[in-house]
């Protein structure tokens, strides 16, 4: 599947301190009604929850990271699930010694401060389905 898109905005956004890091992406996605973006972001937690996509179980494992956090890099993207712009978004977090976690981001991880920028694209709607094989939720 491959389907062509063209710039349109780019909204950048100093991330509320205290604000839930996935929720706080989600709503300026809603608020701008952004269906198809990428966005990136950088910013440090004071706490952090994780998933890993366990493919035997066919169910997110959540991973709580105790202490403080650099956000080293987020990314991913927007799209469309169940009628709403839904967030796909994956964190390397680094901890005071320079040593690196990653994973799929979950609700829980509390923002610090952080510095999102979400370029959105024109194109067709990208919806996520769910996908029996995967039991994931993707792109139709
Ligand atoms: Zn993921």
């Amino acid at each position: 599947m491959i389907q062509e898109y063209t710039p349109l905005r780019v909204l950048i956004s100093r991330l509320p301190h205290g604000g839930d890091l996935l929720e706080s992406i989600t709503t300026i996605c809603t608020e701008n009604e952004i269906h198809t973006a990428s966005v990136k972001a950088i910013g440090a937690l004071s706490s952090a929850v994780i998933g890993f996509y366990d493919q035997e179980a066919q169910q997110y494992i959540t991973i709580e990271l105790e202490g403080r956090w650099e956000v080293a890099s987020l990314m991913g993207n927007v799209s469309i699930r169940d009628g709403q712009p839904f967030c796909h978004l994956h964190v390397t977090l680094a901890d005071e010694k320079g040593n690196a976690k990653g994973g799929h981001l979950m609700k829980g991880c509390i923002i610090y401060a952080g510095e999102a920028v979400i370029e959105e694209f024109s194109g067709p709607e990208l919806v996520r389905e769910f996908d029996e094989e995967t039991q994931l939720y993707l792109w139709k």
